[in-house]
Protein backbone atom coordinates (compact mmCIF):
# COMPACT_ATOMS: atom_id res chain seq x y z
CA UNK A 1 0.00 0.00 0.00
CA UNK A 2 2.73 2.08 -0.18
CA UNK A 3 2.44 5.38 -1.49
CA UNK A 4 -1.20 5.21 -1.25
CA UNK A 5 -3.39 7.69 0.95
CA UNK A 6 -6.34 6.08 3.54
CA UNK A 7 -9.88 6.08 2.63
CA UNK A 8 -10.47 8.19 6.15
CA UNK A 9 -7.94 10.65 4.95
CA UNK A 10 -10.02 11.63 1.63
CA UNK A 11 -13.05 11.51 3.77
CA UNK A 12 -12.24 13.90 6.34
CA UNK A 13 -10.70 16.36 3.93
CA UNK A 14 -14.12 15.64 1.63
CA UNK A 15 -16.04 16.64 5.19
CA UNK A 16 -13.96 19.51 6.05
CA UNK A 17 -14.41 21.08 2.35
CA UNK A 18 -18.02 21.24 2.75
CA UNK A 19 -17.60 22.43 6.21
CA UNK A 20 -15.24 24.92 5.01
CA UNK A 21 -16.81 25.82 2.30
CA UNK A 22 -20.15 26.41 4.39
CA UNK A 23 -22.49 23.42 3.46
CA UNK A 24 -23.86 21.86 6.51
CA UNK A 25 -25.03 18.00 6.27
CA UNK A 26 -28.24 19.24 7.32
CA UNK A 27 -28.37 21.90 4.68
CA UNK A 28 -27.87 18.58 2.32
CA UNK A 29 -30.72 16.66 4.28
CA UNK A 30 -33.02 18.73 3.98
CA UNK A 31 -32.60 18.55 0.54
CA UNK A 32 -33.42 14.64 0.54
CA UNK A 33 -36.72 15.18 2.72
CA UNK A 34 -37.95 17.20 0.34
CA UNK A 35 -37.09 15.00 -2.94
CA UNK A 36 -38.21 11.90 -0.95
CA UNK A 37 -41.19 12.58 1.69
CA UNK A 38 -43.64 11.66 -1.09
CA UNK A 39 -42.61 8.26 -1.19
CA UNK A 40 -42.01 7.38 1.89
CA UNK A 41 -44.73 8.26 4.75
CA UNK A 42 -42.05 7.60 7.65
CA UNK A 43 -39.92 9.64 6.58
CA UNK A 44 -37.65 11.80 8.89
CA UNK A 45 -34.85 14.12 9.16
CA UNK A 46 -32.50 11.58 10.83
CA UNK A 47 -32.98 8.93 8.03
CA UNK A 48 -32.33 11.83 5.63
CA UNK A 49 -28.76 12.39 7.98
CA UNK A 50 -27.52 9.00 8.07
CA UNK A 51 -28.21 9.16 4.18
CA UNK A 52 -25.87 11.98 3.62
CA UNK A 53 -23.25 10.81 6.00
CA UNK A 54 -23.78 7.02 4.27
CA UNK A 55 -22.95 8.39 0.64
CA UNK A 56 -20.40 10.37 1.58
CA UNK A 57 -18.24 7.71 2.42
CA UNK A 58 -18.03 6.68 -1.49
CA UNK A 59 -14.71 7.70 -2.93
CA UNK A 60 -16.36 8.46 -6.27
CA UNK A 61 -18.49 11.49 -4.17
CA UNK A 62 -15.20 12.34 -2.28
CA UNK A 63 -13.05 12.74 -5.13
CA UNK A 64 -15.71 14.46 -6.89
CA UNK A 65 -16.19 16.94 -3.90
CA UNK A 66 -12.32 17.45 -3.35
CA UNK A 67 -11.93 18.11 -7.42
CA UNK A 68 -15.00 20.34 -8.00
CA UNK A 69 -14.37 22.54 -4.71
CA UNK A 70 -10.70 23.15 -5.81
CA UNK A 71 -11.56 24.36 -9.12
CA UNK A 72 -13.99 26.77 -7.33
CA UNK A 73 -11.18 27.98 -4.87
CA UNK A 74 -8.54 28.21 -7.62
CA UNK A 75 -10.82 30.37 -9.42
CA UNK A 76 -11.86 32.02 -6.33
CA UNK A 77 -7.75 33.49 -5.89
CA UNK A 78 -7.81 33.84 -9.83
CA UNK A 79 -5.60 31.17 -10.69
CA UNK A 80 -6.61 28.76 -13.48
CA UNK A 81 -5.38 29.66 -16.66
CA UNK A 82 -7.53 31.54 -19.35
CA UNK A 83 -10.12 30.56 -20.58
CA UNK A 84 -10.93 28.16 -18.01
CA UNK A 85 -10.98 30.97 -15.22
CA UNK A 86 -13.47 33.00 -17.14
CA UNK A 87 -15.38 30.12 -17.51
CA UNK A 88 -15.38 28.98 -13.91
CA UNK A 89 -16.02 32.39 -12.60
CA UNK A 90 -18.82 33.11 -14.83
CA UNK A 91 -20.41 29.98 -13.86
CA UNK A 92 -20.65 29.81 -18.08
CA UNK A 93 -23.73 28.02 -18.79
CA UNK A 94 -23.03 25.63 -21.68
CA UNK A 95 -19.52 24.90 -19.38
CA UNK A 96 -21.27 21.94 -18.18
CA UNK A 97 -18.13 20.17 -16.66
CA UNK A 98 -19.53 20.70 -13.30
CA UNK A 99 -22.57 19.26 -13.98
CA UNK A 100 -20.72 16.45 -15.88
CA UNK A 101 -18.19 15.25 -12.77
CA UNK A 102 -21.66 15.17 -10.14
CA UNK A 103 -23.66 13.39 -12.56
CA UNK A 104 -20.67 10.88 -12.96
CA UNK A 105 -20.29 10.53 -9.12
CA UNK A 106 -24.35 9.83 -8.50
CA UNK A 107 -24.09 6.75 -10.91
CA UNK A 108 -23.97 4.38 -8.08
CA UNK A 109 -26.79 4.81 -7.03
CA UNK A 110 -28.92 4.10 -9.87
CA UNK A 111 -31.66 6.02 -11.90
CA UNK A 112 -33.53 7.63 -8.91
CA UNK A 113 -30.38 9.68 -8.15
CA UNK A 114 -29.98 10.34 -11.66
CA UNK A 115 -33.00 11.38 -12.13
CA UNK A 116 -33.44 13.34 -9.02
CA UNK A 117 -29.63 14.90 -9.69
CA UNK A 118 -31.64 16.40 -13.17
CA UNK A 119 -34.41 17.68 -11.17
CA UNK A 120 -31.94 19.25 -8.51
CA UNK A 121 -29.95 21.16 -11.80
CA UNK A 122 -32.96 22.12 -12.81
CA UNK A 123 -34.82 23.68 -10.20
CA UNK A 124 -32.05 24.68 -7.72
CA UNK A 125 -33.77 24.05 -4.06
CA UNK A 126 -32.25 24.98 -0.52
CA UNK A 127 -28.85 25.66 -0.04
CA UNK A 128 -27.92 24.83 -3.61
CA UNK A 129 -30.09 27.86 -4.54
CA UNK A 130 -27.78 30.10 -1.79
CA UNK A 131 -24.87 28.65 -3.79
CA UNK A 132 -25.61 30.03 -6.87
CA UNK A 133 -22.49 32.19 -7.61
CA UNK A 134 -24.87 34.80 -9.17
CA UNK A 135 -26.82 36.18 -6.07
CA UNK A 136 -24.13 35.09 -3.70
CA UNK A 137 -20.59 35.62 -3.05
CA UNK A 138 -17.43 33.59 -3.96
CA UNK A 139 -17.19 31.14 -6.61
CA UNK A 140 -19.71 27.83 -6.29
CA UNK A 141 -20.00 26.45 -9.93
CA UNK A 142 -18.75 23.21 -8.91
CA UNK A 143 -20.26 22.79 -5.00
CA UNK A 144 -23.69 23.59 -5.97
CA UNK A 145 -23.78 20.86 -8.82
CA UNK A 146 -21.58 18.47 -5.59
CA UNK A 147 -24.52 19.45 -3.06
CA UNK A 148 -26.66 18.08 -5.68
CA UNK A 149 -24.83 14.75 -6.26
CA UNK A 150 -24.67 14.36 -2.87
CA UNK A 151 -28.34 14.97 -1.85
CA UNK A 152 -29.82 12.83 -4.91
CA UNK A 153 -26.98 10.08 -4.22
CA UNK A 154 -28.72 10.31 -0.63
CA UNK A 155 -32.24 10.02 -1.87
CA UNK A 156 -31.82 7.15 -4.14
CA UNK A 157 -29.98 5.55 -1.60
CA UNK A 158 -32.77 6.15 0.77
CA UNK A 159 -35.52 5.19 -2.27
CA UNK A 160 -33.74 1.89 -2.60
CA UNK A 161 -34.07 1.10 0.96
CA UNK A 162 -36.94 1.59 1.21
CA UNK A 163 -38.08 -1.02 -1.16
CA UNK A 164 -36.10 -3.35 0.52
CA UNK A 165 -37.67 -2.24 4.10
CA UNK A 166 -41.07 -3.47 2.98
CA UNK A 167 -40.17 -6.39 1.18
CA UNK A 168 -38.58 -7.61 4.29
CA UNK A 169 -41.94 -6.35 5.92
CA UNK A 170 -44.18 -8.22 3.89
CA UNK A 171 -42.14 -11.61 4.17
CA UNK A 172 -42.20 -11.25 7.99
CA UNK A 173 -45.96 -11.11 7.77
CA UNK A 174 -46.12 -13.86 5.26
CA UNK A 175 -44.06 -16.05 7.48
CA UNK A 176 -46.63 -14.91 10.31
CA UNK A 177 -49.62 -16.58 8.72
CA UNK A 178 -47.63 -19.82 7.79
MG1 LIG B 1 -22.72 24.66 -11.43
Amino acid sequence: MKGSIHSKVVHDAALRKLHDRGVKLEDIAEIVYEMQCPYHPNLTMDICMESVRKVLEKRELQHALLVGIELDELAERGLLSQPLQQLVEADEGLFGCDETLALGSVLGYGSIAVTTFGHLDKHKIGIIKKLDTKKGNGIHTFLDDMVASVAASAAGRIAHRYRDELEREAETAAGREE
